[in-house]
């Protein structure tokens, strides 16, 4: 009995496309802003992006891809914004848009990463016509019109599955919110959403986690959504996407009006979050 290394015609004409196949794809992860080992990398920095089903991951990965290619980063104090980086800021930023499209961030063009906390000098009149002066020490910062600012020791060090925090994600909702005018926890709603609803709720669960907050109960929801209602809703954002349960058990109301806002429903993805 003899054996041939010949490959069977039949066999051959199957080994062919396969080939084809695995070049295509490596040509693809090439030539992709997101190839796959740094897409693998990122990924594993959000419980909740790492749990889409395998096509929604897909589509994310996508608009990442397009985050990268269409806004500008630039590194602030002699930082080089590394590939690792720009694609961490990217996946981040493109959750809440994941069902919105990109062009809710059309209003800006860059990221400005800074080392680590930065000092700006802010100046603002208060309702009597008195003007202040401050200097304040942030990690993030989203200016209207202009870039988000980020701290990288910040973004590096966040553990979203133990703080549920989540800078870029709360950045990138104050942009939301500003859509349609000042910052206040009211974005621009889409047909159908009743306006009314909206700041009935949110109100209601704002008033609620201050009067807790002044009687120094401290709830699952970071205590500075306290600041405002921009703040407010900036943090229920992160908490949205890094812990929707307890979203959907302390503020159920707020929940329905979050998924339909950002038309997507975490607490389906990761029902699970630890207490
Ligand atoms: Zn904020």
């Amino acid at each position: 009995m003899t054996t041939s290394r010949k490959p069977a015609p039949r066999r051959a004409a199957r080994v062919f496309p396969d080939g084809l196949k695995k070049l295509f794809r490596r040509w693809r992860s090439r030539r992709h802003p997101l190839p796959d080992g740094l897409w693998s990398t990122v990924l594993r920095t959000s419980s909740y992006a790492g749990a889409l089903p395998k096509p929604d991951r897909a589509r994310l990965r996508e608009l990442a891809g397009r985050f990268m290619e269409t806004k500008s980063f630039e590194g602030a104090r002699g930082l080089t914004v590394s590939e690792t980086m720009r694609a961490r800021i990217a996946l981040h930023a493109c959750i809440p848009i994941f069902n919105l499209g990109l062009e809710y961030y059309d209003d800006w063009a860059s990221v400005v990463v800074y080392p680590g906390d930065f000092r700006v000098h802010d100046e603002y009149m208060d309702e009597l016509g008195v003007v202040h002066r401050e200097t304040l020490d942030l990690c993030g910062l989203s200016q209207t019109r202009g870039p988000i600012v980020l701290s990288w020791e910040a973004i590096r060090v966040e553990d979203e599955t133990v703080t549920h925090r989540n800078l870029v994600i709360h950045e990138c909702a104050h942009k939301l919110d500003v859509l349609n005018g000042n910052a206040n926890g009211f974005p621009p709603l889409h047909a159908g959403m009743k306006p009314g609803e909206w700041s009935r709720e949110f109100h209601a669960a704002y008033d609620r986690l201050c009067s807790s907050l002044r009687a120094g109960v401290s709830g699952r929801i970071d205590a500075y959504a306290g600041s405002d209602p921009a703040e407010f809703f900036a943090v229920l954002s992160e908490t949205f996407f890094t812990a929707p349960r307890f979203i959907a058990e302390d503020f159920p109301t707020v929940y329905r009006q979050m998924a339909r806002f950002y038309r997507q429903d975490p607490f389906h993805i990761l029902p699970a979050t630890p207490a």
